[in-house]
């Protein structure tokens, strides 16, 4: 089978290290047995300026026959950050029935967390959030502009289909690797609506899945546990707000930006799936080649694994930590000198050497 993959870099450091992803992309179909078929797409804040849209006006039906799209970053001052956001990523997260947000927050051999870590343990969870709804509507509006009674509403959507999914996903996601045991992120004692309701229907569904232990928190608890006892964590299992919140916190305490990769999943494949760094187009950085390409690379492995080949994951992954336990070709963010492209030649040199 041939697997066509979209490819979209975006603004920024997003071109630099999506140039290095598919340095090991390339390097993957030549060593490996799968094929490949890529296309390129320059939607970014330039084509915006040119055309005053993100992408074009069939550009969703266009993306609609890939497998999957590998997504750089996006962002540039010259465009306000909710059209960049809502007419390109949101789109695609949305109609492409993206709903869970998967970030792997996982110590790599070799770097050292900023928080203590108990008994040498490893640092390795994931955290699954839902992605489609949840604090993240656009239901709601203002009233009064400018008046001394102006006020604005936004309200919480969470649907039983919505929570019940990506609740699914999780599970299947613990079993298929080993993992006993889930962790529910909540506030259910003050958010006592949507909250709650999401608490019984997480429940509800891991009622059906007994062999894996369940545990809740309050989310202001859960962010106190990650950073003295992350160890203790495997599946964080979050409503939209609070996983996007916690993943921060994930990356921050394995090593920061620069390494921290991420997948918008559509579980059924009904659809393809977009994997981008979490990282942004780091303006400050941007054009000095000196951005860290991990992410990205890691974010390429993500891919790999959703396409089914978890082989090719565990592979890119086991380079990503034997260049970082080398320590010679890491970039300036892991107290490196590399440039970018040096760090890409030498994982793909690593890999298949
Ligand atoms: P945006 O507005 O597009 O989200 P940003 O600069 O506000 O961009 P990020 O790009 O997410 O936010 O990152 C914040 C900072 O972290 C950057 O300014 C940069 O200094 C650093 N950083 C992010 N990604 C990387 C990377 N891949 N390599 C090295 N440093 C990075």
């Amino acid at each position: 089978m041939t697997y066509k993959i979209a490819i979209i870099p975006g603004d920024g450091i997003g071109k630099e290290v999506m140039k290095e992803a598919i340095k090991m992309l390339d390097a993957v179909t030549l060593h490996e047995s799968v094929e490949i078929e890529y296309d390129q797409f320059d939607w970014n804040s330039e084509y915006y300026l040119q055309h005053n849209r993100m992408m074009p006006e069939d550009g969703l039906e266009k993306l609609k026959g890939y497998d999957a799209i590998l997504f750089g970053a996006i962002g540039d001052q010259r465009v306000p950050d909710d059209i960049s956001v809502w007419d390109l990523i949101m789109p695609i997260r949305k109609t492409f029935q993206q709903y869970v947000n998967f970030r792997p927050a996982k110590l790599l051999k070799g770097l050292e967390s900023p928080v203590k870590v108990r008994g040498n343990k490893p640092i390795d969870f994931v955290i699954i959030r839902e992605n489609s709804e949840g604090e993240y509507s656009n239901v709601g509006g203002s009233m009064f502009s400018g008046e001394q009674r102006e006020l604005a509403v936004q309200n919480t959507v969470m649907t039983k289909q919505g929570i019940e999914q990506v609740t699914e996903f999780a599970c299947n996601y613990a079993r298929n690797h080993d993992l006993e045991k889930i962790t529910n992120a909540t506030k259910s004692n003050a958010i006592i609506h949507t909250m709650k309701f999401w608490d019984q229907v997480v429940e509800t569904v891991m009622e059906q899945h007994k062999d894996i232990a369940y545990e809740k928190y309050y989310i202001d608890a859960l962010a106190a546990y990650f950073v003295q006892r992350p160890e203790d964590f495997k599946v964080v299992l979050a409503s939209n707000l609070f996983g996007d919140i916690l993943s921060d916190l994930g990356s921050a305490i394995v090593g920061g930006l620069g390494i921290a990769p991420s997948a918008n999943i559509n579980p059924s494949k009904d659809y393809p799936s977009m994997f981008e760094p979490v990282h942004g187009s780091a303006p400050d950085i941007a054009g000095k080649g000196i951005a860290n390409p991990i992410a990205q690379i890691w974010s390429l492995a993500l891919m790999f694994e959703h396409l089914g080949r978890k082989d090719i994951h565990d592979k890119i992954l086991s380079s990503i930590e034997e260049l970082i336990a080398g320590k010679s070709r890491l970039t300036a963010d892991l107290d490196g000198t590399a440039s970018t492209e040096q760090a890409g030649d030498e994982l793909v040199k690593i890999l298949y050497k």
